[in-house]
């Protein structure tokens, strides 16, 4: 098998100062020591917490073939005379090393942005074009200043499908991250008003977005939900970056991978789709509309990287939802099976009456339970959109509520009392009140930004039924 890196064009991508010692092939890149593999470059990336220089030596006792350090700290390594590079910077070396990594691929490269549903969204794509082709995605989320660059660093010269996520928290970050990646087509999945604390308005997201047609590569495509405010612009942006093939996907009259038909079932979705001229039929395994309307971008990216369509629509009716993205779990309770949902990664307004709406769907004769913790970053507004909860949850007609957080407490006021289950300020205090409450045939969905921490209530829920 060949190595992802020979150590000769590493150390070239690399370019370390002085004269560096001998290394061998590299066979994976690492930013953690506490994962690093044997064979692995690791990378020391300075994080907000952490300085990687202080795990360095413990990358190299656990097999690590070379560390890659900044030369300023040089002095507290001199006792390393083998596998170990010096660098200016040790981002801009990782960064340099994804570049050679694109150059290197003569697949198709796909990269994903938008406000929501972007790791959902790449899950579902990498499950699509598998039956086509050898696929390199994205772990998890990362899809950040070191996210990208290390997901660059590791696709594998033959990788004939590249998936990439590129995220924002500033202006000009998509810029700097798609000019690494160079798609081959670059997918917008929607514009809402998610991590909103940090922009003046959702128009500036959207111009912060259309950062991504920037570096489509000459005769690349873009795709993006055409049932946006903002398609139009869009598309304008798309055009003045000359992005030479523009395409819409949504519900909207005219989109080039068009909605026909939709039943929305507690389980998946039916969808007839026009897929850029061919009509398709097709079960998406993921409940929920939020899910169907991401297939759209996933079927149309699949056409227009030349994947295997009817593989793709296969692949998708068995792909459910994402960890932590409406992730299901039917688990065994005294009397019948209880279905836990978990949404524990992530909330803004649009993710949640997303997935209250995919709860509602459910028809069992149980009840619906929701347990949300605050939605984070959301700025000026936060009360207002919190208080905003309360439409999504009368119209799933979600059976008993339970809240945490500091900006929950306004959906509290409002809340029905016939529908409050509890109350507490932080996570860990509303464990023992859901556990108490739930019972066989219920269905619970567990949501919350990251911060909020709903994952160890999701946690208590398996581990208890
Ligand atoms: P992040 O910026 O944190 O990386 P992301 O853009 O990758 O987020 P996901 O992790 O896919 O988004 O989804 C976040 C939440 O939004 C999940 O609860 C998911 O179910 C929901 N979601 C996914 N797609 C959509 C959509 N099209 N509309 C609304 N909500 C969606
Ligand atoms: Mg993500």
């Amino acid at each position: 098998m060949t190595a992802l890196w020979a150590s000769g064009e590493f150390v070239q991508a690399i370019a370390p100062l002085g004269q560096p010692g001998a290394i061998d092939d590299v066979s994976g890149i690492s930013i953690d020591s506490r994962t690093v593999g044997a064979g692995d470059a690791f990378f020391a990336i300075k994080g907000d917490r952490f300085d990687g220089h202080a795990f360095a030596r413990a990358a190299l006792d656990g097999g690590a073939a070379v560390v890659v350090l900044e030369e300023a700290q040089k002095s507290d390594f001199s006792d390393l005379t083998e596998r170990v590079l010096f660098v200016e910077d040790v981002l801009k070396a990782l960064e340099r090393l994804g570049c050679a990594a694109r150059a290197r691929v003569a697949g198709k490269v796909i990269a994903i942005t938008g406000s929501v549903g972007k790791t959902s969204t790449k899950d579902a794509l990498w499950a699509a074009l598998k039956p086509s082709g050898k696929v390199h995605a994205a772990v998890s989320s990362f899809n950040n200043h070191w996210g990208v660059p290390l997901t660059l660093a590791r696709m594998p010269r033959d990788t004939e499908f590249g998936i990439f996520e590129v995220g924002m928290n500033h202006p000009g970050e998509i810029r700097h991250l798609i000019g690494m990646v160079q798609p081959d087509l670059a997918v917008i999945t929607t514009i809402v008003a998610a991590h909103i604390g940090n922009f003046s308005s959702i128009d500036d997201i959207a111009a912060a977005k259309a950062e991504i047609f920037e570096g489509v590569v000459p005769g690349g495509a873009a795709l993006f939900n055409g049932d946006i405010a903002f398609a139009d612009f869009l598309a304008e942006r798309a055009k003045a970056e000359g992005v030479a093939h523009i395409y819409r996907f949504g519900r909207t009259a005219g989109a080039d991978v068009q909605l026909s038909a939709l039943d929305l079932q507690a389980d998946g979705s039916d969808v007839s789709v026009d897929l850029l001229g061919n009509m398709v039929q097709c079960h998406i395994g993921a409940p929920g509309e939020h899910l169907a309307h991401n297939a759209l971008a996933v079927l149309g990216a699949v056409s227009l990287v030349g994947g295997d369509v009817k593989a793709a629509s296969e692949a998708l009716a068995g792909h459910g939802a994402s960890k932590g993205r409406g992730q299901r779990h039917t688990l065994c309770a005294e009397g019948g099976d209880l279905l836990v949902i978990d949404e524990s990664y992530n909330a803004n307004p649009s993710s949640i009456a997303a997935a209250l709406a995919a709860l509602g769907l459910i028809t069992t004769s149980g009840r619906k339970i929701a347990v949300l913790g605050d939605m984070l970053e959301l700025g000026d507004d936060s009360k207002a959109m919190h208080e905003g909860v309360l439409e999504p949850l009368l119209a799933a007609d979600v059976d008993l509520v339970f809240l945490c957080g500091p900006e929950m407490a306004h959906l509290w006021e409002k809340l029905p009392m016939t529908r409050r289950g509890a109350y507490a300020k932080a996570s860990a205090d509303l464990i023992s009140p859901v556990l108490a409450a739930v019972k066989a045939g219920d269905s619970v969905m567990v949501k919350g930004s990251l911060g909020s921490r709903m994952g160890p209530i999701v946690a208590a829920l398996l581990e208890e039924f």
